[in-house]
């Protein structure tokens, strides 16, 4: 019989941390703190394999589930020693979803289950606070109504306020009990309208209505939005706890808190979270009231806060990571309802790596595997640039809020998501603003810039949604009046009014607002980053390139950490003077005047007027690169892409070139291919116009001499495109010898080149043994064989290719395989080419210079397969350092299994 359901409690616990799969992350942490003796209330989880089950069977629980359930919480009523339902002294739970990664806030959870018109007498009468009974009734009629049955929240919120006013008080604290009594009844009436019957009595009706909410969350709306733009996939579906009920809102000497083990915005080792006395989880998450800081439960309840400080030791040393905790103090004595590894800002990230290897909980591989590529990707948030003038910075202070993510932000104020969404769709940069975030607002939150809410603390929703996104947040700017009907605010104190639209900028790091757009600058790299760099550098076999076509590319690679260059398209030359931008017009003109030329001799005229560009960009790059090898690729786009193509244009072109705009045009109808990147295009033009290589060639060979001569160390490797045969590539190559060698000659220096070519073609890569006869390097050029070897044209399978990947539609790949390898069919073609090139050269370099090199995954797999290095764009350099080191910790882990 499958076992379904698993029971925690009293010390002993059917699983533990490991089993999160089965279990979800909540559910595996209270089994694992059960299992090490932290004071955890009783319950079972019931798993993730049941919820499968559910789905794949018309939404019916599986046939013994039933049973199980029941067994379970008589086991729970054994070791709490209290009944469900029972009238004199009731068994409270609560149900709460958990998936095996954390979706917070996405799910359901229901909150006081076994309350009804009897038990609710015992409960006051145990606790002696009938207030406090019938508060906790009236939260669960309420959260069951809109939960489970999907009741308006808007409808019970008004009978709330209108009960609040017609008692004339104005605080939920201040309503005493016989308030609640008149409103439970009026949700019950509510209910019964609404549904057609009445509200469930029976503890295990509402049991079962209560698990069934939380499987359908699995599948509501916002949850799976929140798992297509956290890339969650593979997951079978949510577990549900049931665990005893713990009260935080049975008076002063009660609360609940949120805490982790250590700062998550600095990473510093410090303990961090929010306290609400007399209240329930749900207030903290949900942000409604803002609660203080931890260090204040110090002076509140010094006795449970010592306690949770060894809680806090014992937790972070048992799971060598930073936790995230959630607590509540009942009458003074302390719960741990859950505990989960912390989400974390990228900075936060690194420093806690770091300062978990230096104090020896972690070694230093673990830390280089703790850094995600997007932490690298987020670590470099902006900050409003210092240039700005302090007096008229504070003039432009709208207001003050807790600083929830750091980093800056800058956009046009939206007052809803859905308009958020709109807004950025159009290719608007947008803040949005809430009086606090809820998990429906989550497609809104993802493509905003920066999210800001008047209510709320650090572990509110929005707090905890943008820090797992590395997204500028200021939560808690309490003097902020929001009209959402009105679509602007106003700050209370001030009585400055924003409007939707306007523009605002954040600074995340200080929690100050401001109503303007600022200039943002991106900071320099911070301590911890520098040493887990260091650590992955001293870890990694590959080496790592940049793809960089100009002296500040370059430049900026090298801050990066770059160890050369891996690629140089020399055509961005031919439109772009980049150190004299204003230039760039001499140089269109003469490659357009080469293009034009009607013969070989008008052709190297053109091309002689190209060669000191060249010449000079080459030298700029070889300085930049001081003693790293760089790789120039000769001409590889076709001809057409260099001409004008509107009758206006080309009419210019003539005029200033004296030719007839006949020929312009005719020229660029010759060009005209119908499937250009199968054309005429790459070492092609080098076969059909020689003299382009030769001036190519001359530029690089010219450009070295000169930097050695001048004591620039520089190591050329002149890299021939699209090569799709060894005879072509020995044309090519002897082409290139022959202007190379005479040059050297006649300079009489002593300079070393390599000729090698890109493998972008499949016949390249079956036939690399004979094209390594002549090649000394490869580099796979895997934008063109992705497009070649799929059949995908890299410029348009844009429009279809998300069908490919959305798992609802046809999920062919996991991913789009111009950004992550093929590895299975792309890769066996790699495989190949590596294993064939070297067994005619065995010390053959190769490396891959497509947008490849700076994807994690794929770096990994260029490292299995015995690449020397990757090269990616400069941004991009550290991923590719940071995955190299991680390829080999894995391989490690690997082979001891
Ligand atoms: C490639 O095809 O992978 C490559 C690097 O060349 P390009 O992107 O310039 O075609
Ligand atoms: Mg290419």
């Amino acid at each position: 019989m499958t076992k379904w359901v698993y029971f925690f409690g009293a010390g002993k616990a059917e699983g533990d941390g490991t089993w999160r799969d089965l279990l979800g992350g909540k559910g595996a942490g209270l089994a694992e703190m059960t299992r090490i003796g932290l004071p955890v209330p009783g319950g079972c989880t019931i798993s993730t394999e049941a919820c499968d089950y559910y789905y794949k069977n018309g939404k019916k629980f599986p046939p013994e589930l039933k049973k199980q359930v029941a067994e379970n919480v008589a086991k729970l009523e054994k070791v709490t020693k209290k009944k469900l339902g029972d009238p004199k002294n009731p068994l409270l739970v609560s149900v709460r979803s958990g998936s095996a990664r954390s979706m917070p806030g996405m799910m359901e959870t229901i909150l006081n289950l076994g309350l009804n018109d009897k038990s609710v007498q015992g409960l006051a009468a145990s606790t002696k606070n009938e207030r406090f009974a019938y508060d906790a009734y009236r939260r669960f009629v309420q959260m069951y109504s809109t939960v489970v049955m999907g009741l308006s929240k808007e409808d019970l919120e008004h009978r709330l306020r209108a009960m609040r006013d017609r008692l004339k008080v104005k605080e939920d604290t201040s309503v005493p009990a016989s308030g609640w009594k008149e409103l439970v009844a009026e949700y019950k009436q509510y209910f019964k309208e609404k549904s057609g019957k009445d509200f469930p009595d029976d503890p295990m009706e509402q049991l079962w209505g209560a698990i069934g909410a939380v499987f359908g969350s699995w599948m509501a709306e916002k949850a799976v939005t929140y798992r297509r733009v956290e890339k969650i996939t593979g997951l079978l579906g949510t577990a549900v706890n049931v665990v005893q009920m713990v009260f935080g809102n049975t008076g002063d000497n009660s609360g609940t808190g949120v805490c982790f083990t250590r700062d998550p915005s600095s990473g510093e080792k410090i303990f961090y979270g929010d306290y609400l006395t007399n209240a329930q989880g749900e207030d903290v998450v949900a942000g409604i009231r803002t609660p203080v800081h931890l260090t204040e439960l110090s002076k509140i309840m010094p006795k449970a806060y010592a306690q949770l400080e060894k809680v806090r030791a014992k937790l972070e040393k048992h799971y060598k990571d930073m936790q995230d905790m959630e607590f509540t103090i009942e009458e003074g004595t302390l719960y741990m309802l859950q505990t989960r590894t912390g989400k974390r800002t990228p900075a936060a990230a690194f420093k806690i790596a770091m300062d978990m290897a230096n104090e020896k909980l972690i070694t230093k591989e673990e830390a280089v595997m703790r850094i995600k590529p997007e932490d690298i990707e987020r670590l470099f948030y902006p900050v409003i640039d210092s240039k700005v003038d302090k007096k008229s910075l504070s003039s432009k202070i709208l207001t003050h809020g807790i600083d929830a993510v750091p980093g800056a932000a800058v956009g046009k104020v939206c007052f809803s998501a859905h308009e958020a969404e709109e807004l950025a769709a159009k290719g608007e940069k947008v803040i949005l603003v809430r009086r606090e975030t809820s998990p429906e607002d989550v497609g809104g939150m993802a493509v905003a810039q920066g999210i800001l809410t008047a209510t709320g603390g650090k572990t509110s929703h929005a707090a905890v949604v943008a820090r797992g996104w590395g997204k500028c947040c200021i939560v808690g700017a309490e003097s902020l009046d929001i009209d959402y009907k009105g679509k602007s605010m106003k700050d209370g104190k001030s009585g400055r009014v924003v409007k939707e639209g306007e523009w605002l900028t954040l600074d995340g790091g200080e929690g100050v607002v401001y109503a303007d757009k600022l200039p943002l600058v991106t900071p320099e790299f911070p301590k911890a980053y520098q040493t887990i760099m260091n650590w992955a550098d001293e870890t990694r076999r590959l080496g790592v390139r940049t793809n960089a076509d100009t002296p500040q590319d370059a430049r900026k690679a090298i801050e990066f950490g770059a160890e050369g260059i891996g690629l140089c398209r020399t055509e961005h030359m031919f439109f772009t003077d980049f150190e004299h931008p204003e230039k760039s017009h001499d140089r269109q003109l003469a490659i357009q005047e080469m293009i034009l030329a009607n013969e070989k001799e008008a052709r190297v005229k053109a091309l002689d007027k190209l060669l000191p560009f060249q010449r000079r960009d080459f030298i700029g790059i070889f300085k930049a690169m001081d003693g790293f090898p760089v790789t120039i690729r000769l001409i590889d786009p076709p001809l057409h892409e260099f001409v004008p193509h509107e009758p206006g244009k080309q009419a210019e072109l003539a005029k200033e070139l004296g030719i007839p705009v006949e020929t312009v045009a005719r020229r660029v109808e010759q060009l005209h291919e119908a499937n250009p990147m199968l054309g005429h295009r790459g070492c092609r033009l080098s076969i059909t116009y020689p003299e382009i290589l030769e001036m190519q060639v001359r530029a690089i060979i010219e450009a070295a001499i000169e930097c050695s001569k001048n004591k620039v160390k520089v190591l050329p490797e002149i890299m021939i495109p699209l090569t799709l045969d060894k005879k072509e590539m020995s044309i090519l190559a002897d082409a290139t010898r022959r202007v190379a060698d005479e040059l050297i000659q006649k300079a009489g220096v002593k300079l070393p080149y390599l000729v090698g070519t890109m493998i972008e073609l499949p016949r390249a890569a079956l036939l690399a043994n004979e094209i390594a006869e002549v090649a000394e390097f490869f580099s796979f050029g895997t934008n063109d064989l992705t497009q070649t070897t799929m059949g995908l044209s890299r410029d348009d399978a844009g429009r279809f290719l998300p069908d490919y990947v959305d798992e609802k539609k046809a999920g062919v790949f996991a991913g789009d395989p111009f950004q992550t390898l093929d590895t299975k069919g792309v890769g066996m073609l790699m495989k190949w080419g590596i294993e064939k090139g070297r067994e005619t050269r065995p010390k053959l370099k190769v490396g891959i210079c497509g947008e490849h090199g700076g994807d994690a995954d794929s770096v990994k797999f260029c490292h299995q397969i015995g690449m020397d290095y990757v090269s990616a764009s400069p941004f991009r350099v550290p991923i590719s350092r940071l995955a190299a080191a991680q390829a080999v910790i894995e391989e490690k882990a690997a082979k001891k299994k």
